[in-house]
């Protein structure tokens, strides 16, 4: 195996994501050598995988990364593409040094405790004293383990693979999950002229408009985070009847425990893209959760059997940290990282904030390089 590292190791930042990007540049700001390793070919891999129709839901002003705004032409908010032109330059400005098709299979701690081994593709094994492992909070697709799903005669997808609703045009889908993705995929379908589209919810979400009279969602959760959480529930129950239609005649209910109280049990609300118009209209049509799957059918939780010719499994993803750092003894139960990380090993982009991931990963990379600098 070849030892890649140079007398004087670089820190190496894992993964080529606003996150990983925004800890190298704010590195190199501060005089430290940042290598930034990425398993893809290109910087932002996962924003290119995003679906079509995805804006920010996040203002423009407050989703900038460190030492670089986003350009005013690019709109208030973002447009795929265009974050991933914004991240392009964002490396090529702050001259990152950024290795791809290099995956990071395993961090080890140095030999007598001592300073971190990175195990990647290709044999390499490069040693440092100090690692950020900035591999995302959405990593690996998620989609539960339905009973019967493997009869299933339709065809059964995660919303990581969708794209745009032209496949599936004509067609029968159910959406399952009513988090952000899962709501606008369901609108794009029902406005790409899907025959019938059903969106199977478990818990009823917290729905948000992105702005009210020109004031961001994004601002208020800025504003209330370190607010007791009994009375930003109450705050935002208010704010919720006042600009947000009652769907419960659609299907939809509204939620049970408060917004902020389930925000923080790691359910973020739903930012409208399209979903109360597209409920109301009968476009989009709320049902149970989905049980189990027999064959053709859908077995839904309320005991109702549909028959789609597409599911489409919105059901988030899972962190995948385990086999990179597990056996450090540095996740919690649910495979997220305890704090900050131990000595020299960082992580950044494993929280789900209300007051937007982008904005959290700026503040992150500053924190992280100013602990890495005398
Ligand atoms: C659909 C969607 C919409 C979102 N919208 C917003 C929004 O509007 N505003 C906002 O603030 N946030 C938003 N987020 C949340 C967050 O900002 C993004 O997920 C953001 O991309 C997170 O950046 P990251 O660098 O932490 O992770 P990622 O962007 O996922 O980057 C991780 C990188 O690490 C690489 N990698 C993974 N494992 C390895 C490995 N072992 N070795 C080497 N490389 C590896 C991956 O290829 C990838 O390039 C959204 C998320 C999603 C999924």
């Amino acid at each position: 195996m070849a030892d890649t590292s140079s007398p004087v190791s670089p820190v190496y930042v894992i993964g080529a994501g606003p996150g990983g990007l925004a800890v190298a540049a704010a590195l190199g700001a501060r005089g430290v050598r940042a290598v930034v390793l990425e398993k893809s070919d290109a910087v932002a891999a996962s924003w290119r995988r995003h679906y079509d129709r995805l804006h920010l839901h996040t203002t423009r002003r407050l989703s900038s990364l460190p030492g670089l705004r986003i350009p005013r032409r690019f709109g208030r908010w973002v447009s795929r593409d265009d974050l991933v032109r914004y991240l392009e330059k964002y490396a090529e400005v702050h001259e990152l040094e950024i290795v791809t098709g290099v995956e990071v299979e395993r961090v080890e701690r140095g030999p007598e405790g001592e300073g971190w081994v990175l195990y990647a593709t290709g044999g390499r094994r490069l040693t440092t004293s100090a690692v950020v492992v900035a591999t995302g909070y959405n990593h690996t697709p998620y989609v539960p383990d339905w009973a019967g799903a493997e009869t299933y005669t339709g065809e059964l997808l995660h919303a990581s693979r969708y794209r745009d609703p032209a496949p599936y045009a004509g067609r029968d889908v159910l959406v399952v999950g009513a988090g952000n993705t899962g709501a606008e995929i369901a609108a794009d379908l029902a406005e790409g002229e899907a025959a019938r589209v059903r969106l199977a919810v478990r818990t009823p979400p917290h729905i948000l408009r992105r702005s009210t009279a020109g004031w961001p969602a994004q601002a208020t959760g800025i504003l209330v985070r370190r607010l007791p959480v009994r009375l930003v529930d109450r705050a935002a129950s208010v704010t919720e009847r006042l600009s947000v239609p009652d769907l419960s005649a659609y299907g939809l209910p509204r939620p049970a425990g408060g917004l902020y109280s389930r925000v923080r049990e790691g359910a973020i609300p739903v930012q409208d893209a399209g979903l109360i118009d597209a409920v109301r209209a009968g476009r989009v049509e709320p049902v149970a959760a989905v049980d189990s799957f027999d064959g053709a059918k859908v077995l839904l939780a309320d005991g109702t059997r549909v028959s789609p010719e597409v599911v489409i499994a919105a059901t988030g993803y899972r962190r995948g940290l385990e086999g990179l750092v597990g056996h450090l003894g540095v996740l919690d139960s649910r495979g997220r990282p305890r704090g900050r990380g131990v000595s020299g090993l960082y992580f950044t982009g494993f929280t789900n904030p209300i007051s937007g991931m982008l904005r959290e990963l700026r503040l992150d990379a500053t924190r992280i390089a100013k602990s890495l600098t005398p």
